[in-house]
């Protein structure tokens, strides 16, 4: 794997997920570093180069909005994991976070504002997303009449995250939680959308990971609204442009993930990304980042 995790003096290396490494600290507290990495993944597999920037960029986007998240939009406080005062070590550049660590719930918190991606395939076969009915003559890139949640069962490492229906959240982390897990990702995604929009962005889809405190109070963790979690669209050229694919012109992974289909049957090892997809890919999270938090 290329940019292999860092040993940093203090904190103990436990865990690498495709895209993040996650550190324990040698004093023995309830923390966690967690260090976003330059690697990029599509279809759950990491990929070849890495995206130079990206980790920090990822970072600063993610901490903007945990900052907006926390009443600085003018909404209530949504609690989030950050460790106030903490600070990373500097060898991780502006990509590392110290959080509290968290009892994480398997449930990945999708929600969807328009219809693309999986959704769009499962709605062309079934006129449904995640089984919840939708009505007829919705194309690929429409707004949805509401945002919905589509939760996906949070696989183990290695294995592939599973669309389930909201009775299989109930199932996995109780009636109330599963409530509490639905109307918190549509109030996060609802404002998260309105400033996006305010910047002529709009916020298609994107995924929240929550844990539970020593409390039980629900806190929202991971990474936040990034273009690793998210699909963001130019809100002009979505309303102007003359075919889909034209209005989902992207600031996410959509180009990395969009080239890779093209040039790999998803069967072995993927080819490296050629260098323009690279450029490309790291330009539009900078500009993502600008446009959002100028
Ligand atoms: P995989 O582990 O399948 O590779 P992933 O690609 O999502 O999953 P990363 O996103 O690279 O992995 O790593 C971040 C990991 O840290 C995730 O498993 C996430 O659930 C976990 N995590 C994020 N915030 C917290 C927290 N506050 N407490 C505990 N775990 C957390
Ligand atoms: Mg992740």
């Amino acid at each position: 794997m290329t940019d292999a995790a860092t040993p940093l003096a203090g904190w103990t290396h436990t865990y690498s997920g495709k895209v993040r490494d996650l550190y324990r600290p040698e004093d023995g507290t309830d923390r966690m570093l967690v260090v976003a990495s330059d690697r990029v993944s599509a279809f759950d597999v990491v990929l070849e180069p890495a995206i130079t920037g990206k980790g920090a960029l990822l970072t600063t986007l993610s901490l903007w909005w945990f900052d907006q998240l926390a009443g600085g939009d003018g909404g209530r406080a949504i609690p989030n994991h950050l460790l106030a005062g903490a600070t990373p070590p500097a060898e991780t550049d502006g990509r590392g976070m110290v959080v509290q660590a968290l009892e994480m719930l398997p449930v990945e918190c999708v929600v969807r504002g328009y219809l693309t991606g999986s959704g769009w395939v499962e709605y062309q076969q079934d006129g449904t997303v995640c089984g919840i009915p939708l009505p007829e003559g919705l194309g690929n890139g429409d707004r949805l009449p509401e945002p919905i949640f589509t939760p996906a069962y949070k696989a183990p490492l290695g294995e592939h995250d599973e669309n389930i229906s909201f009775d299989r959240t109930v199932e996995l982390v109780g009636a109330e939680r599963a409530a509490e897990l639905r109307d918190t990702s549509l109030e996060i995604y609802r404002r998260a959308a309105a400033l996006a929009e305010a910047k002529g962005l709009i916020l298609a889809d994107t995924k929240f990971e929550f844990g539970v405190d020593g409390d039980g109070t629900l806190t929202l963790a991971d990474e936040v609204l990034t273009s690793d979690s998210s699909r963001y669209w130019d809100a002009e050229t979505w309303r102007t442009a003359e075919t889909p694919a034209a209005r989902m012109a992207s600031f996410d992974k959509q180009i990395v993930r969009d080239w890779l289909a093209a040039n790999w049957d998803k069967q072995g090892t993927p080819p490296a990304l050629p260098a323009d997809i690279v450029t490309r890919t790291a330009a539009k999270y900078r500009e993502l980042l600008d446009r959002l938090t100028a």
